[in-house]
């Protein structure tokens, strides 16, 4: 019997575990054909998600978890889950059920007729704010153009992905992590599904703008250097075109007898251009940051208990 693992990353979703205990029993009685893991990643939660998947793991001997040290993102918990997972395929889910659990017997059917990479695709997105949907809609943009690359619309996490594509994933170790990407770089054979994205279940979204921010910079930093080479265009034009000022003014001033007054003009001139410099050397910072980052070589995560048993960090 072929074995799925459900990765399901969860910080702080004590409301939510329940009715997701609940929806994946179901789910699980339905599929029966398959030996099923589930398989958390507690991120550092402050409240009592380890304690009930804990409980839960002593009347369903299916369910494992990665509990870690401290809370290091989503992107974290979900390369760890990759690594702890034993199953032949993989399904990433969040825990808030905003990924219907009715949905993964249509990516295991896709599975089977040979996709390695079954993606769930959003027609809709209730309980979302309009700017998000907007903001999540430009990005996609930028970051397709940016990175000269597929990279699926409206596409989350919630994906079955065989084993070669897990083997895969775990190969890229970068710290800055940003899996969405990461998807679309690894290749193999991908295939769309289409579903409702439903409203949060129970508690509240662990996201604000400011980390959507982080994550979008994230996302084109750790995919193109493309940014970096607007210094060269905008840095060769600027060149030329203060080349011919300068040999035009010196000209007029020889020809006409005028002297060069328009002060004004050098100070516009000079913030303008300062202006330029700041911003290119941000984009610099940005990949220098990246750079300060990856050399350190730190483990992405560090795990506290996986399935009851302490991590001693012992080599
Ligand atoms: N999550 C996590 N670590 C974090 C933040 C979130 O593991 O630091 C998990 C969270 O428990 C949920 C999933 O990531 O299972 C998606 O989070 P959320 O629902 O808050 O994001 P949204 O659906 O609003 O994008
Ligand atoms: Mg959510």
């Amino acid at each position: 019997m072929k074995k799925i693992s459900i990765i399901i990353p969860a910080y702080n979703e004590e409301e939510s575990l329940p009715f997701l205990f609940e929806r994946l029993n179901k789910l699980m009685e339905q599929v029966n054909n398959y030996e099923f893991e589930i398989l958390f990643v507690n991120d550092g939660s402050k409240d009592k998600t380890v304690e009930l998947i804990k409980k839960q793991r002593e009347i369903d001997n299916r369910i494992s978890y990665v509990d870690f040290a401290r809370n290091f993102g989503k992107e974290t918990a979900m390369i760890a889950g990759l690594d702890y997972a034993t199953g032949d395929a993989a399904i990433f889910m969040d825990a808030d059920l905003q990924d219907p659990p009715e949905l993964i017997p249509e990516l295991i059917k896709y599975w089977e007729e040979g996709y390695d990479d079954v993606y769930a695709k959003r027609k809709s997105r209730k309980g979302e704010t309009f700017l998000k949907k907007f903001t999540s809609k430009m990005y996609y943009k930028v970051l397709q153009k940016l990175a000269g690359m597929e990279i699926q619309r409206d596409t989350g996490d919630f994906r079955l992905l065989d084993r070669r594509c897990i083997n895969a994933l775990r190969k890229l170790r970068e710290s800055q992590r940003c899996t969405k990407s990461m998807f679309s770089w690894i290749g193999y054979k991908k295939k769309e599904v289409l579903y409702d994205r439903d409203p949060r279940v129970a508690g509240k979204t662990k996201w604000n703008y400011l980390k959507l921010v982080d994550l979008a910079i994230d996302g084109i930093t750790s995919f193109t250097t493309s940014p970096l080479r607007l210094a060269t265009y905008i840095g060769v034009p600027t060149f030329f075109l203060l080349f011919i000022y300068t040999i035009y003014v010196i000209i007029k001033c020889i020809v006409l007898k005028v002297a060069v007054q328009a002060f004004q003009a050098i100070i516009l001139l000079i913030l303008f251009f300062s202006g330029i410099q700041i911003i290119l050397f941000g984009i610099i910072g940005e990949y220098l940051g990246r750079i300060f980052v990856e050399t350190k070589h730190r483990p992405l995560y560090l795990v506290n208990e996986y399935n009851g048993v302490r991590e001693t960090n012992e080599i």
